[in-house]
Order: structure tokens, then sequence, then C-alpha cells
């Protein structure tokens, strides 16, 4: 058997090897390489994959964040709510625009921002809410929107890894997650579910007002050229990456799906294991598998298994192996009395199995073989 990844890229490129050297091609001829015309039509194009109303590129999903909170307008010394147990990049472009990132607990089920710990930590300077939809994982929309209007709080969903993961609400209508909230972000990092060659982020809202702030912004404060309206940035997604996404985003739909078989093939082997808690399917959205995290019973140790399986050639990581609150970049802006035990907790408890769109039968196979080896020894 070939080396197994956490994420194999090179299998995934062989099928649409042709379709991604005539896009890189057809880039260099035009040799228009900022904002050349596959950009505006990969935006189209995902815009009407997500079923919103604009689409905003930029240079990564970082980038991506950071426009959001720069179009919302927010004041130096506002707060916004962020769950702890998260990628470093949500609280800090709030950190670095003056803003002071409210960091909250998670559910134990979803690994998502815990509306009932972020009830408590409310203030007449809360300005937003930040769900960020972890693993594939959307967070209860629904939930976090009504909460988002008792409180008068813009949101904004870090959606960098939930591409394509579907929400249903109560009345039984369905949108994407990222396309719900005031402004939704993603990035296509390579590794990420919808990934380019290099760096690239995007921006969803149906708000037009938003949508031109936005592009004003991130291109150096300036709707007419030569002509500063406010202090911008320069952020843009390649003409490059763009044409790799078009041809990536026809196959999107399939690469869920992949995914999603892997997990059903994990969940159904794993299930049975008493040390092993199987990752949460919510009844409110679909799960597209950017990670498949298993939670191991303490008395079993995590790192042990990790080790075991790394010597069986199996990689596995652990996303996120400490919380922002015990970041010392990010403790100062956290009440040292306050707890969040169940993030905490996760921490020494996740541990994400190899997961992309080209694992094949027999790896799935050789990884839960050993798993259960060790579980059994
Ligand atoms: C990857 C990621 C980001 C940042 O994206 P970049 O393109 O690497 O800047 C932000 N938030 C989450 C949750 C991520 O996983």
């Amino acid at each position: 058997m070939s080396d197994i990844k956490m994420v194999d890229l090179g299998r995934q490129l062989k099928p649409i090897k042709s379709d991604i050297n005539a896009a890189i091609q057809g880039v260099l001829e035009a040799s228009n390489f900022i904002q050349g015309k596959p950009v505006r039509v990969f935006e189209k194009n995902m815009a009407a994959w997500l079923g919103i109303k604009h689409v905003v590129s930029c240079a990564n999903g970082t980038d991506a964040l950071q426009l959001a909170f720069m179009a919302l307008d927010l004041q130096p010394g506002d707060e916004v709510i962020v769950p702890t147990f998260t990628y470093v990049a949500t609280a800090e472009v709030i950190a670095l625009l003056g803003l002071k990132p409210i960091m909250v607990d998670v559910y134990e089920d979803t690994f998502n921002i815990n509306l009932e710990e972020a009830s408590y930590l409310i203030s007449d300077r809360t300005k937003a809410i930040v769900p960020v939809h972890l693993y594939g994982q959307s967070s209860d929309m629904e939930a976090i929107m009504k909460f988002a209007s008792t409180h008068s709080l813009y949101v904004v969903e870090d959606t960098a890894q939930a591409i394509g993961a579907e929400v249903t609400f109560s009345d039984g209508s369905q949108r994407m997650a990222g396309t719900i909230g005031n402004i939704g972000t993603t990035s296509f990092f390579p590794s990420k579910n919808l990934g380019c060659y290099g760096d690239g982020g995007a921006i969803f809202t149906n708000d037009d007002n938003l949508a031109s702030q936005l592009k004003m912004i991130a291109n150096h404060g300036q709707r007419v050229k030569y002509s500063h309206d406010v202090v911008g940035v320069n952020s843009r997604l390649d003409t490059l990456q763009a044409a790799v996404l078009d041809v990536k985003l026809k196959h999107l739909n399939t690469y869920c799906e992949s995914r999603q078989k892997a997990a059903n093939f994990y969940d159904v082997a794993l299930s049975s294991i008493d040390g092993i808690t199987i990752p949460f399917r919510s009844s409110f959205s679909t799960h597209v598998f950017h990670q498949y995290t298993i939670k191991v019973d303490p008395k079993y140790s995590r790192d042990n298994l990790k080790q075991y399986l790394a010597k069986n050639g199996i990689p596995s990581m652990i996303y996120y192996p400490i919380p922002l609150h015990e970041q010392k970049a990010y403790n100062v802006f956290t009440d040292e009395a306050l707890e969040f035990p169940i993030a905490t907790s996760l921490c020494n408890r996740v541990l994400s199995l190899p997961m992309h769109t080209h694992l094949q039968k027999e790896e799935l196979k050789f990884i839960v073989k050993h798993i259960k080896n060790f579980f059994n020894s």
C-alpha cells in the first residue's frame, strides 16, 4: 500500500490534471495575473453554488475575516465573541484591529461555540459573534441567529472548514453554511475542502452595501483608482488561483460526498470501540468532514494512540492542542477567573484521522484495523 496521508492532493490532481493545465495555460497566455477575468468568473460561479448574492475573493482566509470586521465598521474596544477552541486566525484579526476577542467555551458534541456560556459574557460593547464551523460541522445557525438578534450582534461565520455544509431550519428551509450570517468567510488554503495551489480566500454576503464596502476595503480603500475613501488593505485572489478554483468547484459536490463516504466507513468501524467517541451528526446540518475527529477516552491516552498509529505508518493530527484562552498572546483578553472546561478537556482528547477526497477502502480498513488493535492490546 502506498503512503497514507492526512490529505492527498497529488491523488486528487490526477483526474483533473488536463483541465487544471488548460486553466493555467489560459491565464499565462492572457497574462492578466491580477484581477483577470477568471477571478470574476469564479466569484460568480461560487456565488451560484452557494446560493448567495455576492462572493468577494481575497488573499486568504485570515484576510477574509479581517475584511469582514473592517466592513462592519466596529470601533476600537468593541467586543467580538469567538470560540476558544479554534484556529488562531479567528481571534488574531480581531485583536489586530484593536477589537477585543471574547473567548467562549464550546459544546462537547459539535465542538462549536456554546451560546449558554456566551450569554454570560455579553456586555454593551459586544457587537459581533463568530461561529466557527469546526471540522466541517456547522454551528446551530438557527440558534445563533436568534441569539444574535436578541443581543443585536452581527454574525460573521468562519466557514474555512465547512464549505458545502447544508443547514436545515425548523421551517424546513435549507441554506449553505457561510451564507446565513451577515457575512461568511472562507479559506482556499490547499488542504481545505475547496483548496487552490497557494493562498486564497473569500467573503460571502447577501448585503449589497457590505459587498461594495468589502471590495473597496480589499482594494486599498478605493472605488475609483487613486481615490481613497478609507484606509484599506491589498488583499486579492490571484488570477491563477481563481482559474484553478473554478476547475475544482465543479468537483466540490463529489469531493464532499467522498469525504462523507470515508466518514461513514470510520463511523461504522469505530462506533463499537469503548474508548472512542465518533463525530456527532447533528439534525440541523450535514457534515462535510474537513476533519474526521474522534474523542479518545482519557483512560486510554490519546497520545499513545497517536504514537501507535505513527509507528504503523498512519498519520494523525491534534487540532488544536492548546485553546486560545491559554495562549500567551490571547490570555490577556480573558478574565483569569473564567473557566473553559470543555475546550480544555477536548484539547487532550481530540484526534483527527486521515481524511481527504481520495482515501481508498484498503487504506480505511488498514487504519481501522490498527485502531482496533490498539484498543484490544
Ligand atoms: C484555515 C483557517 C483559517 C485561515 O485561513 P488562511 O487561508 O490560512 O488564512 C481561518 N479559520 C479557520 C477555522 C481555519 O481553519
